[in-house]
């Protein structure tokens, strides 16, 4: 048997449940943004996510500098997803015989432009030699008060589902570097979407202090995958109305442009960072509201959570439709 014929998450439910027992019941393991080690004082958050050269970044079209934030960008967008706020990070990275120095100086600057906006030292590492190619892998650790980090798994019945942002913009910006595209002037700006994430750390922790907030996942494989996590780990069912997802006018623009529907981008199109969270439906005008007054930004309503299952019902202008694509998800064609 290979790989491919399980994929990622079946790998993961392979070997997941014989460590189950080693898990001491107040922490909460493998299945989640980050795992949950209680302190007497509070939550410790701990995440790691690994880049690899050819299959998540191309040398030759990403800069060094933007490689070094990318790869912090997507670990604090874990602890993001958690509520939480970041402490430190360990970053391991293995280069080629005869990798340029410069290259790495730039990387680190990158690294460390980043860790100045959230304050995040980077506490230690390991550089080692690879045989061929670029491996980045990054741990990153948080804290939050006890007991209130954001599971994906405590969505409720009834629950609004809302995103922060705009769906699909990172992806789009890989398919214009895919086609060379150029003569448009919004093809930077979804271009840098894709490359100079921002980890929504602010609006994580602040979800976090709102009671109603309920379950929370960061989008990093696109909505239709990340969702299936909430949905799945909290025993509920989703009803999603695909013409509520909030695109970019600039996604919208470039779609027409390479003819392809934009819900190839916004429902399955990977690597927004943006959250996904569900909220008490009696305060959903208030999480709204609030969220608009501290960030200046809107949050959209694209669903609300059902009783039961673990499936999701995608309807469009109310009328059921099939989606059969699934988000991003290693070894899985
Ligand atoms: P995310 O997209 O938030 O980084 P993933 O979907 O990659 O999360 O992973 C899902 C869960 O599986 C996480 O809890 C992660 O820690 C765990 N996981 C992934 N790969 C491994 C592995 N090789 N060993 C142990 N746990 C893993
Ligand atoms: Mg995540």
């Amino acid at each position: 048997m290979n790989i491919e014929s399980i994929g990622e998450f079946g790998l993961i439910n392979r070997f997941k449940d014989s460590f189950n027992h080693l898990v001491p019941k107040d922490f909460t393991g493998i299945g989640d943004d980050c795992a949950i080690v209680p302190n007497e004082k509070f939550d410790y958050l701990l995440s790691t996510d690994m880049l690899v050269e050819n299959i998540h970044f191309v040398l030759n079209s990403i800069t060094p500098y933007q490689l070094g934030y990318k790869s912090l960008a997507v670990n604090l967008s874990d602890i993001a997803a958690m509520g939480g706020e970041p402490i430190g990070s360990f970053l391991s990275i293995s280069v080629p015989k005869g990798f340029p120095v410069e290259y790495l100086d730039e990387f680190f600057k990158g690294y460390h432009q980043l860790s100045e906006t959230f304050g995040v030292p980077l506490l230690g590492g390991d550089t080692t030699k690879s045989a061929a190619g670029v491996a980045i892998n990054v741990t990153i650790f948080g804290k939050c008060p006890k007991g209130e980090a954001l599971k994906r798994s405590a969505a409720k019945a009834g629950d609004k589902i809302f995103v922060t942002g705009t769906l699909g913009d990172s992806s789009i910006g890989l398919d214009a570097l895919a086609r060379k595209a150029s003569g448009h002037h919004f093809l930077d700006f979804l271009i840098k979407k894709h490359y100079e994430p921002t980890p929504r750390i602010h609006e994580g922790i602040w979800l976090r202090n709102q009671e109603s907030v309920h379950a929370m996942i960061d989008i990093s494989d696109g909505i239709a995958s990340d969702l299936k996590h909430v949905v799945q780990a909290s025993k509920v069912s989703a009803e999603i109305q695909l013409n509520y997802l909030p695109t970019s006018y600039a996604l919208n623009e470039i779609a027409e442009a390479f003819e392809v529907n934009p819900l190839n981008y916004s429902l399955i199109g990977g690597e927004d960072y943006e959250l996904l969270f569900t909220v008490a439906q009696e305060d959903a005008d208030n999480i709204r509201n609030g969220f608009k007054l501290r960030f200046g930004e809107d949050i959209t309503e694209i669903g609300v959570i059902k009783e039961g299952g673990n499936g999701i019902v995608w309807k469009m202008d109310e009328e059921e439709v099939e989606v059969n694509l699934e988000g991003f998800n290693h070894f899985n064609a």
